[in-house]
């Protein structure tokens, strides 16, 4: 069996997505890749969680060619697929309709920084994707889907916002790992949840302050950061 580890990875980050409880039946997915094979695991589509296996996971080179699995993956793959070509440094993918990060994108509406718990993970808002035209949508609609995931990342860097909503649809999170963009995905959840409440407790409140928003952002993540404990490898 091919890439043991990655599929075992990839099991547990779908079950992580049922045991935050961000996915309901089987609306959700997420995937890994192993950058030196070019090849990818993910979750086979339709297949209820707890019957879920490391046998079951899909392997796919990065043209979506299915090189070892006898099940169909998930129909997001080309989405996935997409997301690794264009973002070089991400080695997870994570898929939900989690409740309050799918009605921004409901919304068709960016989730703006109103405090630390959001500065914490995302450095800016998180960005909203154009509608998909008639054509694209007819057309290769998860690849399009995905396109256009890639579009909304022009001026944003994917590792600095390892998130995106998709306008009528739901959010696509990424990371180093598939647990970690599973990780980033319940985080979104939160920050989503609460940039609501935020609103209903006052529709003008203004986003963080930049200088805020820069320093909790820079003491978690990048060359001087400074948050935990030193990394000993
Ligand atoms: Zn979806």
């Amino acid at each position: 069996m091919l890439l043991k580890t990655l599929r075992e990875e990839v099991l547990d980050a779908n079950l992580e997505l049922v045991r935050r409880g961000l996915v309901l039946y089987t609306f959700g997915n997420a995937s890994g890749i192993n950058r030196s094979g070019g090849l990818v695991a993910i979750k086979p589509s339709g297949v209820p969680y707890e019957e879920l296996t490391p046998e079951h996971i899909v392997i796919s080179d990065l043209d979506g060619k299915i090189v070892e699995g006898n099940l169909r993956p998930s129909s997001d793959l080309p989405t996935h697929l997409e997301l690794y070509r264009c973002f070089p440094n991400i080695g997870g993918v994570a898929h939900t309709h989690s409740e309050f990060a799918t009605a921004w994108a409901q919304a068709e509406t960016p989730i703006p920084c109103f405090g630390t718990t959001h500065a914490d993970s995302f450095h800016g808002p998180v960005p909203i994707t154009k509608r998909l035209s008639a054509e694209e949508i007819a057309g290769d609609y998860e690849l399009e889907t995905g396109k256009a995931i890639h579009r909304a990342f022009e001026k944003v860097d994917p590792d600095a916002i390892p998130a995106v909503l998709v306008a009528g649809h739901a959010p696509f999170c990424w990371g180093p790992t598939a647990a970690s963009a599973v990780h980033n995905g319940v985080i979104l959840e939160y920050v989503a949840k609460m940039a609501c409440h935020t609103l209903l407790i006052n529709a003008d409140s203004s986003p963080l302050a930049r200088e805020l928003h820069d320093k909790h952002f820079l003491r978690k993540h990048g060359r001087d950061a400074y948050y935990g404990q030193a990394k000993t490898r």
